[in-house]
C-alpha cells in the first residue's frame, strides 16, 4: 500500500484552517475532515449524538475526546480516506493526539502544518465570520451574502455561528491556549511541525503549505 497523505491542520479557531483544507484538499484530492463540520451536521440532523453536544457547542465547551476519536476512526474507514485526510479541529487535546497515533500505526501522520496568527486577529475574524449553514461556505460581515443571509454558491442559509458570539470566543480561545497548544510540542518533538504565517493572503498560505509539502517528499 502506498503511503498516506494524512496532514494535521494546527491553528486557533480563525486561523484559516477551514478555508485552507477547502483548496489543500481539491489539490491533493484527500477529504477535509473536519470534527466541528461532522458535529454540526449530527445537530442539524437532529440525531442522539447531534442532540448530546449541541449544547456543549453552542458555549463553545470541548465535547467528551472518546466521542470525537470514535468519530474520526469511523471517518478513516471510508474509502475516499485511504490517501490520507486533510485532519483541522482534530487532534486538539494530548489524549486525541495519542489516539490518533496508535489508530494510524505505522503510515500515521505525516505532517502537522502550524497556521500562526495572533488573538487579536482572529478575535477580530471570528467575530465577522458568518458561514453557510448547507455548503460551510465562509463569508464577513460586510459581504452581500450575509447581509442578503444567502449563499452564493447553494442558495443555503448565511448565519452566525453560536460560538462566534464574543463570550463564546474568548471561552474557546482560552481552550485552545490550554488544551491544544501543547500539541504544538507533541509535533514538534516528532520532527512533523511546520509553522506558517496565517496573517498573509489565503493564497499565499496555500503556497507556502504546498512548498512545505512538496519538501519533504511528501507530494
Ligand atoms: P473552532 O475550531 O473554530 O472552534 P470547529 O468547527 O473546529 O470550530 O469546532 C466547533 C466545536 O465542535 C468546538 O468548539 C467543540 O465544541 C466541537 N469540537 C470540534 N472538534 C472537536 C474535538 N476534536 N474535540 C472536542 N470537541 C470538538
Ligand atoms: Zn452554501
Amino acid at each position: 500500500m502506498s503511503a498516506r497523505l494524512n496532514l494535521v491542520i494546527l491553528g486557533k479557531q480563525g486561523a484559516g484552517k477551514g478555508t485552507q483544507c477547502k483548496r489543500l484538499s481539491e489539490h491533493y484530492a484527500i477529504p477535509h475532515v473536519s470534527t466541528g463540520d461532522i458535529l454540526r451536521a449530527a445537530v442539524k440532523s437532529g440525531s442522539d449524538l447531534g442532540r448530546e453536544v449541541a449544547s456543549i457547542m453552542d458555549a463553545g465547551a470541548l465535547v467528551s475526546d472518546e466521542l470525537v476519536i470514535r468519530l474520526v476512526d469511523e471517518r478513516f474507514k471510508q474509502p475516499d480516506a485511504q490517501r490520507g485526510a486533510l485532519l483541522d479541529g482534530f487532534p486538539r487535546t494530548l489524549a486525541q493526539a495519542e489516539a490518533l497515533e496508535a489508530l494510524l500505526g505505522d503510515d500515521g501522520i505525516k505532517l502537522c502544518i502550524n497556521l500562526e496568527v495572533a488573538t487579536s486577529l482572529v478575535t477580530e475574524r471570528l467575530s465577522s465570520r458568518r458561514v453557510c449553514q448547507e455548503c460551510g461556505a465562509i463569508y464577513k460581515d460586510t459581504d452581500i451574502e450575509a447581509i442578503s443571509g444567502t449563499c452564493s454558491n447553494c442558495g443555503g442559509d448565511v448565519i452566525q455561528r453560536k460560538d462566534d458570539q464574543p463570550e463564546a470566543i474568548e471561552k474557546r480561545l482560552a481552550l485552545y491556549e490550554r488544551d491544544t497548544a501543547p500539541l504544538l510540542d507533541f509535533y514538534a518533538t516528532r520532527g512533523l511541525l511546520v509553522t506558517i504565517d496565517g496573517d498573509q493572503s489565503p493564497d499565499d498560505v496555500t503556497r507556502a503549505i504546498e512548498l512545505a509539502v512538496h519538501e519533504r517528499g511528501l507530494a
